[in-house]
């Protein structure tokens, strides 16, 4: 029995001895040892006292020994052994003792067996060669108050120099405007422990509650959301702090940006502001930003300068010497007319013109007509700007007094027949609204309808009334009238028509006298009306006409405004735009009537019904293979319809990376969508089949098809919206179609598919989608681009699931905080580059895919571009893809972590069931396992490349 205490901490059993010697540097130091090689049957154990766990869920044990080489001692027996077990033992209080728990696994739990890197061939208990190996273990979940640790010899020559107990967790922090308590790692390596940050003081949280995530490293990880100062606060000493703005500054909104000095003609009433207001007499519009200088009113215009022409004034002025700070000077006219005999001015009526308006002009001129002749006016022109109205006094102005001149009078606008005979016609009319002076006559022009204007004679009148004789009888006459004054003709009134009587009507009116009078005058007015009518409709139907015109030629170009099409190039037509979409697959898909269809097998399940497979026998063509989707019965109309559009929309396309369509059986039940037959199915499924199966050309060969396929959907102006590798079709010759153009999915009412994510206006699958399309819905070929990078990354992880189990709302948010997913394992820097473009925020950087397929084009006829790989410390840290091995008790499950379980067998029965072992091994060691198929050697080889790297990457924070 060992009793000697070595810092009171271990209890040695058995054989271990607690003895001095030297370590490699010749420092003296204690150690346990042991060393019974020549007796059989060895089981020597040795344990630490009680560890609180202090609430870590993870324990990490650091060991420091030295191992004796057994083929270094002379005569040595083959039971001699060069490693030893490390065990735990949880209990809530110290309770162990000699005998309990006993020596044994179960109750002690084992964490691993332990070898040595390097073990010694010479012993020197005096302590000169001595090779000291570290290694590091780890166990957990760990959920008692406490544990002990024990090491177990089984027949070894040994000593334990140092045990190290440690667990980690995330220090605290003031990060993102946050703070972060200390937080503890998980229970697994890979868990990642959620940690709410609380804003520091004056700042608040930006849209979603801020979060970081602990990782098993004790490392901060995955920022979500954020705190920033509130307005009036900016954030000083880096970050951690947020300062009221010192008086005289402001800051107006939540934010990273700093205090801003009050601008012109503004202070701050107190420190901390959130604006300054403006000083007296200075003023700020509601949509003035604030850092924009108070502003005043303008002062009046300058140089106001008239012309008068006979009633109408042309005024012009020149800008206010003082715009008040502002650009939005604007003038308004205001009109009085003075002088009326009783020496007052009164504010002018209605029918004055201002040209262009009178109010809000924002030239210095304006046209002024149908003033009164001989009348004098004043003219005041204001200046106002956007703060006038919030000054108490009314805007400066410069005024003009002009007198207008004589004029001719305006025109004649009513006009009707008195009477009418069969030679003449009594014509009466009103006054011309301004007569601009005394009239002294009228003059009436008129010439018959079928004439022309040149054969027209006059009549003058002092009266308004006129009777036309000499007319000849039955015939319709074109009449206009104009009055005079001194100042002359005023302008012809517009024609009207009027027609005599016939002789038949003249005899009929002389028989029946006193009717005749009424009967002519009802006649005349009749047909007074039915001309109106017929000119109004006349009109009418003209501008109607003409209208529909420019509405068909505008609404032509503003339905397509930056549409550029190619000659010769089709554009895609939604068949939803069709009133009647049966058309559009009358128009778009060709009918197969239903005997050439024989439907073998169902080889899956669409939205509508079951997809088949089976053969088309066209008449005069080959059998073929084919899917045949189909509709379940007991459909409604609509159903029916939606069903269909993706035939009509299929149909339009014709290109080898798009799935092709071979018709629609819709004259008999059920209702069929034939389409040519994809041996390997959609393409996620595909990969996920044969992980790590084909080369890298072979990948960015099947992604070329793809880009290729939406380069052709893309230049027909038809935008995808659903771009993932489920809607990918993989033929026999591995070659990719784009399918899957129905549009159901994204009706709101279905809620049956998790992918797919309701928003305002439909659904969408977040995960798949461009930040734009998600938040407003802006679908393009831009989003699809986006789509497929997605697709790009689901190809290279051989159908991994993006983002893995994140939350939508994680990935909406990791999105907008600029995370991007990772690159797959073994994916080459190139094509996670072009990944990374096509995840631009801004759509316009994103890659056309044209220049995807390019790009892609290039990388496959030179391969050397393809070699370069991301290395494995620079993976982002979202980079779960790669399983930690020391989540894993055994090389058995860890190889079934990685998908390749189906070499258990043969690592374990070459002796590498260890992962200390497993970590060394070479590809020739790979190969003499028996994995022999190349994809599946890479994989295992950068799954232990990963596990090295994870072992040298333990930091620890100490116990
Ligand atoms: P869909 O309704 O288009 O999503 O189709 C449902 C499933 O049927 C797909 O996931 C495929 O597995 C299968 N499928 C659809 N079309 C075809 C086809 N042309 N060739 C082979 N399998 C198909």
């Amino acid at each position: 029995l060992c009793d000697k205490n070595f810092n009171s901490v271990f209890l040695c059993l058995e054989q271990w001895e607690e003895v001095s010697g030297y370590d490699e540097n010749m420092n003296t130091i204690r150690t346990y040892q042991v060393c019974n090689v020549f007796d059989s049957n060895q089981n020597n154990w040795v344990r630490t006292k009680y560890i609180r766990r202090r609430g870590a869920q993870r324990i990490h044990v650091e060991m420091k020994f030295s191992v004796r080489d057994c083929s270094s001692i002379p005569n040595v027996p083959g039971s001699c052994k060069e490693t030893f077990n490390l065990y735990y033992y949880e209990s809530d209080s110290d309770t162990a003792n000699r005998n309990s728990p006993p020596w044994m696994e179960n109750p002690w739990i084992k964490v691993d067996t332990i070898a040595a890197d390097e073990s010694f061939s010479q012993v020197d208990l005096g302590g000169r060669v001595m090779k000291i190996n570290t290694e590091v273990r780890s166990f957990g979940p760990v959920s008692k108050n406490g544990f002990y640790l024990a090491f177990q010899d089984y027949g070894g020559c040994m000593s334990l120099i140092a045990v190290r107990v440690f667990y980690r967790k995330c220090p605290r922090i003031i990060t993102n405007g946050a703070l972060f308590q200390e937080t503890l790692s998980g229970a697994e390596s890979t868990s990642l422990v959620a940690a709410r940050g609380v804003c520091i003081p004056n700042a608040e949280e930006v849209d979603v509650p801020i979060k970081l995530y602990c990782n098993g490293d004790g490392e901060w990880m995955v920022p979500i959301g954020r705190c920033m100062c509130k307005a009036g606060n900016e954030a000083v000493e880096n970050g951690t702090v947020c300062r009221a703005c010192p008086s005289g500054f402001f800051k107006s909104t939540q934010g990273d940006q700093l205090c801003l000095q009050c601008p012109i003609n503004s202070r701050t009433t107190s420190e901390g502001a959130i604006n300054c207001v403006c000083r007296n007499g200075y003023y700020r519009t509601d949509s003035d930003p604030l850092q924009m200088p108070c502003t005043t009113v303008p002062s009046a215009p300058q140089a106001v300068i008239s012309s008068v022409n006979e009633t109408s004034v042309m005024l012009e002025w020149m800008s206010p010497r003082d715009s008040g700070g502002r650009e939005d000077v604007v003038y308004n006219i205001i009109c009085k007319s003075c002088g009326g005999g009783r020496g007052g001015c009164t504010r002018c009526g209605d029918n004055v013109q201002f040209v262009p308006r009178q109010l809000g002009l924002t030239e210095s001129r304006v046209y002024i007509s149908d003033l009164l002749a001989h009348t004098q006016y004043t003219f005041e022109v204001q200046a106002v700007n956007g703060v006038s109205d919030q000054s108490p006094y009314s805007p400066q102005y410069a005024s003009v007094n002009i007198t207008t001149n004589q004029a001719a009078p305006s025109t004649v606008s009513i006009m009707h027949q008195v009477s009418r005979s069969v030679d003449s016609i009594t014509l009466s009319w009103s006054q011309p609204d301004q007569p601009n002076g005394v009239i002294l006559d009228y003059e009436l022009q008129y010439y018959e309808k079928d004439l022309s204007e040149h054969n027209a004679s006059t009549i003058r009148s002092q009266t308004n009334t006129v009777v036309i004789r000499g007319l000849k009888p039955g015939s319709i006459y074109v009449f206009q009238v104009r009055a005079r004054t001194v100042a002359g003709f005023g302008r012809y009134s517009g024609k009207l028509y009027f027609q005599t009587m016939t002789e038949e009507e003249y005899n009929t009116s002389i028989q029946e006298k006193l009717p005749l009078i009424i009967g002519s005058a009802a006649a005349g007015l009749v047909f007074l009306i039915a001309l109106v009518v017929i000119i109004i409709v006349c009109n009418r139907h003209d501008s109607e006409y003409t209208d529909k015109l420019q509405h068909y030629t505008s609404g032509h170009s503003e339905f397509h405004p930056v549409l550029q099409v190619t000659p010769g190039m089709k554009i895609y037509i939604d068949p939803f735009t069709y009133e009647d979409p049966n058309e559009a697959v009358r128009e778009f898909a060709k009918e197969i009537d239903i005997s050439c269809v024989k439907i073998e097998q169902v080889i899956g399940a669409g939205e509508f019904g079951e997809v088949c497979s089976g053969n088309l026998k066209l008449p005069g063509k080959r059998e073929m293979f084919v899917a045949i989707k189909t509709l379940k019965s007991g459909y409604t109309e609509k159903q029916r319809r939606d069903f269909l559009s993706e035939a009509s929309i299929m149909g339009q396309f014709d290109h080898p990376n798009v799935i092709h369509l071979e018709g629609v059986v819709t004259k008999s039940s059920p209702v069929m969508i034939i389409t040519e037959f994809m041996e390997n199915g959609s393409l996620d499924t595909f990969l996920r089949q044969n992980d790590g199966q084909f080369t890298v050309i072979q990948l960015v060969g099947m992604l070329r098809g793809i880009a290729s396929g939406m380069k052709y959907l893309a230049d027909m102006n038809y935008v995808h919206r659903d771009l993932a590798a489920r809607n990918i079709l993989v033929n026999s010759n591995l070659v990719c179609k784009v399918s899957d153009f129905g549009l159901s999915r994204f009706l709101e009412d279905d809620t049956s598919d998790p992918t797919y994510t309701s928003a305002l206006g439909g659904k969408i699958p977040i995960r798949w989608t461009a930040p734009e399309a998600i938040q407003y819905r802006k679908f393009t070929s831009a989003s699809d681009v986006w789509s497929y990078g997605i697709v790009m990354w689901e190809v290279m992880s051989y159908g991994e699931r993006p983002y893995w189990d994140m939350t939508n709302q994680d990935v909406i948010n990791a999105i907008e905080q600029d995370y991007r997913l990772p690159p797959p394992m073994d994916c080459p820097s190139a094509l996670h580059q072009l990944m990374l473009d096509c995840w631009q925020k801004d759509r316009n950087n994103r890659p056309k895919f044209s220049q995807i397929v390019n790009n892609l084009d290039k990388m496959i006829r030179n391969p050397n571009t393809l070699k370069a790989m991301t290395p494995l410390v620079h993976l982002p840290l979202l980079d779960r893809s790669i399983p930690d091995f020391s989540t894993f008790s055994s090389v058995d499950e860890w190889l079934d972590a990685i998908k390749m379980g189906q070499y258990k067998d043969n690592f374990a029965n070459s002796d590498f069931s260890t992962f200390d072992v497993v970590s060394q091994m070479t590809m020739e060691d790979i190969l003499r396992v028996g994995v022999t198929l190349a994809g599946h050697q890479k994989k295992i080889l950068n799954s232990i490349q990963m596990m090295r790297a994870q072992m040298n990457q333990i930091q620890s924070v100490e116990v």
